[in-house]
């Protein structure tokens, strides 16, 4: 038996035509589960879909703004249709906007909310139903060391990765008594699109992270592959609700 083992699942990862969506993708293909990934840029997804090809597994690409709840539940009706199941979502959309909190427009802490927040709660809203006609499934929900921690320039970020790990625990009590575990990843810092803008505008940031971080460096997106792997398949069954840091040690280093 293995207890990693994905083929004949159906995996959606949202924001997985780049960065940390596409390495968890990678890590769930790698263990036989068909790939959906959503987002907007569908040059990127095409990279992407390109990489995913070396395992062999079906892959597709549905364009989806995913602070839209039609387009959400057209993205799981879709998969569905598509693959005949849905059976793990990764809610890994993602974005920041770095100011100030007198700084932020109304506008602003929407748009990060939405995108970080909320577009996952409608994401698994729209994917419950799948998972019950599939007999259950995995929820992976992406926080980060801003669920955990505060920073000056992170107001909207941290409140959208706080509430993600809450919405995790709820959802994870909501939806045990129908086989679907809910749980949370908290990455530690990714080299990303997303984090080579941050490197960009706070300065010293690369420097620091890399002394702060007990293993020395920053992750790259293959190091949230086996994570991945691990709550999208039955080794994680009895695991639900939690939220697991992926940071080389950062958030229990003094
Ligand atoms: P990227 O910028 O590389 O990836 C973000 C992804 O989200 C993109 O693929 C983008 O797709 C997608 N996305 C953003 N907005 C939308 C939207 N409205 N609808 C659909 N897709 C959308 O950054 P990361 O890989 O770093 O980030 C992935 C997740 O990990 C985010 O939730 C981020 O907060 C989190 N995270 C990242 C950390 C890091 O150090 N990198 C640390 C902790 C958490 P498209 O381009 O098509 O819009």
């Amino acid at each position: 038996m293995n207890l990693f083992d994905l083929s004949g699942k159906v995996a959606l990862v949202t924001g997985g035509n780049g960065g940390i969506g596409l390495g968890m993708a990678e890590g769930m293909a790698s263990c036989g589960a068909s790939i959906v990934i959503a987002g907007r840029n569908a040059e990127k997804a095409a990279a992407a879909l390109g990489t995913l090809h070396v395992y062999g597994v079906p892959g597709i690409f549905i364009a989806a703004d995913v602070t839209k709840k039609t387009d959400c539940v057209a993205l799981i009706a879709q998969a569905e249709a598509q693959f005949g199941r849905v059976d793990i979502l990764v809610n890994n959309a993602g974005t920041s906007i770095r100011k100030m909190p007198q700084d932020f427009t109304e506008d602003e802490w929407h748009q990060v909310l939405d995108t970080n927040l909320t577009s996952a709660f409608l994401c698994s809203q729209a994917a419950y139903h799948a998972m019950v006609r599939a007999g259950g499934g995995k929820m992976i929900n992406i926080g980060s060391m801003m669920s955990l921690f505060g920073a000056p320039y992170a107001t909207p970020y941290a409140a959208s990765k706080g509430g993600i790990v809450q919405m995790t625990r709820a959802l994870a009590t909501a939806w045990a008594k129908d086989n679907i575990q809910v749980n949370a990843v908290l990455p530690g810092w990714i080299d990303t699109d997303l984090t080579k803008r941050a490197r960009q505008q706070v300065q010293g940031l690369h420097e620091s992270v890399a002394r702060r971080t007990p293993q020395a460096r920053w992750g790259v997106p293959h190091d949230m592959a086996g994570v991945a792997a691990f709550l999208a398949s039955s080794a994680s069954d009895f695991i639900s609700g939690t939220a697991i840091p992926v940071d080389g040690g950062f958030s229990i280093a003094m």
